[in-house]
């Protein structure tokens, strides 16, 4: 994109010294995070610790006893450092398993939850 940018109505402009309106000078770039460059963060994951069992984060949820296979890997999710990362990770990726304390199904539910909180925030947006 070439030439001065228009801001929007919230968004109070600056102008640059070459006289370009900038509409973002607001927005700041999201500090160097796990997130920007990989899969650093799992290296603080609570499940990768000693003694913690990774089968416990992969319990077919339909298996018998999976309950408490699941109980003890949400345990853990719930002491764990990179929870958000964890979080944000298996909502792009739709991982199987439990990450951020949540089984897969949980995962599904919530997203299909938001999905319909925020199309129905689009309609009353528009006044459908
Ligand atoms: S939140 Fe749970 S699954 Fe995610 S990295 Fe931490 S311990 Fe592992």
């Amino acid at each position: 994109m070439t030439g001065a940018t228009t801001p929007d109505a919230d968004t109070p402009a600056t102008t640059t010294p070459a006289g370009q309106v900038e509409a973002w000078h607001g927005a700041r770039a999201l500090p160097a995070g796990p997130w920007r460059s990989g899969h650093q963060w799992l290296a603080r994951a609570a499940c990768h610790a000693p003694g913690v069992d990774p089968g416990w984060f992969t319990t077919d949820e339909d298996a018998a006893g999976a309950g408490v296979l699941i109980a003890k890997a949400k345990q853990v999710c719930r002491g764990c450092p990179v929870r958000l990362w964890c979080r944000i990770h298996a909502d792009e990726t739709g991982e199987y398993g439990v990450y951020a304390a949540e089984t897969h199904s949980e995962r599904v539910r919530r997203q299909r939850a938001w999905r319909q909180a925020a199309d129905a925030a689009d309609q009353q947006a528009v006044g459908a």
